[in-house]
C-alpha cells in the first residue's frame, strides 16, 4: 500500500499497475503526485502553476552610469 505524503491516506496504487510519470491524486486531500519511480514507489507533488516566471534575474542588465 502507498500512502499519500500529505494526509496518510490509502492511495490504492499497485506497484505493477502504475508506471513512472504517471500522476495520482489523493481522494481524501486532493493533491496531485507525480510517481517518480516505481520500486519502491516514490512520489512527488505536483505543482500545477509550474510556468510561471517570478523571477526574471537578467532584468536589471544594462542600466550602468
Ligand atoms: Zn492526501
Amino acid at each position: 500500500m502507498v500512502a499519500c505524503p500529505e494526509c496518510e491516506n490509502d492511495l490504492d496504487i499497485e506497484e505493477d499497475e502504475v508506471d513512472e510519470g504517471e500522476i495520482v491524486s489523493c481522494a481524501e486531500c486532493g493533491s496531485d503526485f507525480e510517481i517518480i519511480t516505481i520500486n519502491p514507489i516514490e512520489l512527488k507533488p505536483v505543482e500545477e502553476e509550474e510556468d510561471e516566471e517570478e523571477e526574471e534575474e537578467e532584468a536589471e542588465d544594462g542600466d550602468y552610469s
